[in-house]
């Protein structure tokens, strides 16, 4: 369910010479209202956006820098019970706001400079109920596209891959690496306020690094800043750019401390055990995090994608897990069961073998350490490396002696 409910007249904050950022957030409680004040430097244009399953609240700006005063964010507060805020797409940041059930926003403006204040923007939340609250819902616009405008969409066929000139230099292999989480979704959370997010973008600059030295490989990212990018969006620029290889980087936090290792997942429908399913659950939650409404997105990516899932890719996909999971053992500690199944979307696509690395837990102490070191980055992309040269090696062998 999804509702544009306010747009101020006039174009986004034009690209002027001064930058707009946010420099504070608030919420108080009123007996009758709960009210979240954003600081802006700028006067801006926003856009507020109403969504279901579970009540969200959407608030659009234009691109800003996020300038927050260091003192502990307000988690849950009358009707609001969470936030998060980053970037949403190249133009547009975001503030999500989980609120705790079906609200209305009584009053949106926007305060003018006063004392030592510059612009506020000033979110009044009053209780509803359910039937009002969709009763106040329109038809969603279209989702805006995250990442490169205009990116056309999934195609169902197979990228091509050029029959080779005999003769020519043997084409690049394009391996796409997919830094986990981004922008408004900034993934799990450690000690040190390091970040999912973060973490999985060094990884993943680390491995093109490595493999682009190689010489064999093309290696592109799927983001590579600190934007957030949809799932399914992930999966249409590994293929537009011709894959054969998708690496997704994640790291994972969980209440018990002491537990840490790196795991390797394949994809299955079944998962493998509970965890793995819990798991898949949570990464898959991305676009929600973002203030994506699910409901609303075309079903090819859940769908079709998942049906046309060739024997093939799947046999692929867990060769290529073998192979990093003989890897990574030497130069990390792998989580038991290193290798495991279950149903993430992220590695959907039918047509390009695909594996997701958990590099290990922000909640225990070593692997975060760890993950935060750049020789560690180095060790583990000269790990995967290892993996996709057997990998490729092993490809070529079974096609020089297939039928
Ligand atoms: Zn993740």
């Amino acid at each position: 369910m999804l509702a544009a409910l306010a747009m101020m007249p006039g174009a986004w904050n034009s690209a002027g010479a001064t930058k707009l950022r946010a420099t504070d957030m608030r919420i108080g409680v009123h007996t009758d209202r709960t009210r979240f004040v954003l600081d802006l430097s700028e006067r801006v244009d926003f856009k507020i956006i109403r969504l279901g399953n579970p009540y969200r609240l959407v608030i659009d700006l234009p691109e800003l820098e996020w300038r927050l005063q260091d003192r502990p964010r307000p988690k849950s507060v009358g009707l609001i019970k969470g936030l998060r805020y980053g970037r949403f797409s190249r133009d547009i940041s975001r503030v999500v706001l989980d609120v705790s059930g079906p609200v209305a926003v009584r009053k949106a403006f926007l305060l003018p400079p006063a004392g030592d204040k510059r612009y506020r923007l000033v979110l009044d939340l009053i209780q509803t109920d359910a039937r009002q609250f969709i009763a106040g819902l329109t038809r969603p616009p279209a989702p805006p596209p995250s990442g490169k405008a205009g990116r056309p969409p999934i195609r169902l066929v197979p990228p091509g891959r050029k029959p080779r000139q005999p003769g020519a230099k043997p084409a690049l292999k394009v391996i796409a690496i997919d830094p986990g989480h981004g922008g408004v979704d900034p993934g799990a959370s450690g000690s040190r306020g390091v970040l999912e997010k973060t973490i999985t973008l060094a990884v993943a600059r680390a491995i093109r690094k490595k493999l682009e030295a190689n010489g064999g490989y093309k290696v592109i990212l799927t983001r590579n800043s600190d934007i957030f990018v949809r799932l399914r969006d992930r999966i249409a620029i590994a293929r537009q750019a011709g894959a054969q290889l998708f690496l997704s980087l994640h790291a994972d936090a969980i209440r018990r401390r002491g537990v840490r290792g790196l795991s390797v997942y394949t994809l299955s429908e079944k998962a493998s055990d509970k965890e793995a399913g819990d798991l898949a659950k949570k990464e898959n939650k991305a676009d929600l995090i973002a203030g994506i409404d699910l409901s609303t997105e075309s079903s090819e990516v859940t769908n079709i994608l998942i049906d046309l899932a060739q024997r093939e890719t799947m046999n692929q996909s867990v060769l290529f897990a073998g192979n990093l999971v003989s890897e990574l053992r030497a130069v990390t500690k792998l989580l038991r069961n290193s290798h495991r199944f279950a149903g993430f979307a992220v590695l959907k696509a039918p047509d390009v073998p695909s594996v997701l690395v958990e590099m290990g837990f922000l909640s225990n102490p070593k692997d975060s350490k760890a993950l935060r070191q750049r020789h560690f980055h180095a060790r583990l992309a000269g790990a995967i490396e290892r993996a996709v040269n057997g990998y490729f090696s092993r490809i070529e062998q079974a096609r020089r002696s297939g039928p």
